[in-house]
């Protein structure tokens, strides 16, 4: 399959990259996380000790620094910030660092790069995949679950109180979805799929029927 780009969208928490991941391997497709390069530019915000408000600095900062992203490993200037990337201090500041519009359309060109630079078909997840980095996608899922549901999830991907990870998923999903550039919102041709009371095949098998519908 060639130009064959299958986007997906949805809040943390959704299983979107889970269900990213084994589509892709599934459908022998490249897999790109789009999260992984706002992360990356945050960990670059924090190593330069730069406010992640400070939109100017930032931009001027994220315009310089290089990411390469590759089978899931993140590297920022040469550095593998793999782990640092998924960080508390990280996940803190990258609703901040991804509301901010010149960072936001040097990653896109990055992004769009690298499926081209991998033949220019692939699984892309992320906020606004089906809404601008790639509107003409093949395919576009929104990926969604209740609030309860992510929170538990969360939980068990990351140690820590689970009222806290709730809070915090809901502070993200308030700035992701209200900002002014590329919020979190469905495509209007978007297939949305409620992954809550869905085990992981049952949604992966949802998916490729639709693969299949559109091939
Ligand atoms: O998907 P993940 O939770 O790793 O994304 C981390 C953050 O990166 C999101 O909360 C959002 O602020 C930002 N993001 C974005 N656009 C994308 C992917 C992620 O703004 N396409």
């Amino acid at each position: 399959m060639t130009g064959y780009v299958i986007a997906m969208d949805g809040p943390g928490g959704s299983g979107k990259t889970t269900i990213a991941r084994s589509t892709a391997m599934q459908l022998d497709l490249p897999h790109l996380d789009t999260g992984a390069y706002y992360r990356a530019a945050t960990v670059a915000v924090r190593r330069a000790g730069i406010d992640p408000e400070d939109s100017g600095s930032v931009a001027l900062l994220i315009e310089g620094i290089d990411l390469q992203y590759d089978q899931g490993r993140m590297m920022l200037d040469g550095d593998d910030v793999s782990a640092e990337i998924r960080s508390d201090a990280t996940t803190l500041a990258v609703s901040a660092v991804s509301a901010i519009a010149p960072v936001r359309s040097r990653l896109v060109a990055l992004q769009r790069n690298w499926v081209t630079e991998h033949g220019g078909s692939a699984v892309v997840e992320g906020r606004d995949i089906g809404t601008v980095v790639f509107p003409d996608a093949s395919l576009k899922l929104f990926i969604t679950a209740r609030p309860e549901v992510r929170a538990m999830r969360r939980a068990g991907e990351v140690a820590g109180d689970q009222d806290l990870i709730r809070q915090d998923l809901a502070r993200r999903d308030t700035i992701d979805s209200s900002r002014s550039v590329a919020p979190l919102q469905r495509a209007e041709d978007a297939v949305e799929i409620d992954t809550s009371d869905l085990s992981i095949d049952e949604v992966i098998s949802q998916v490729l029927n639709l693969v299949n519908r559109e091939t």
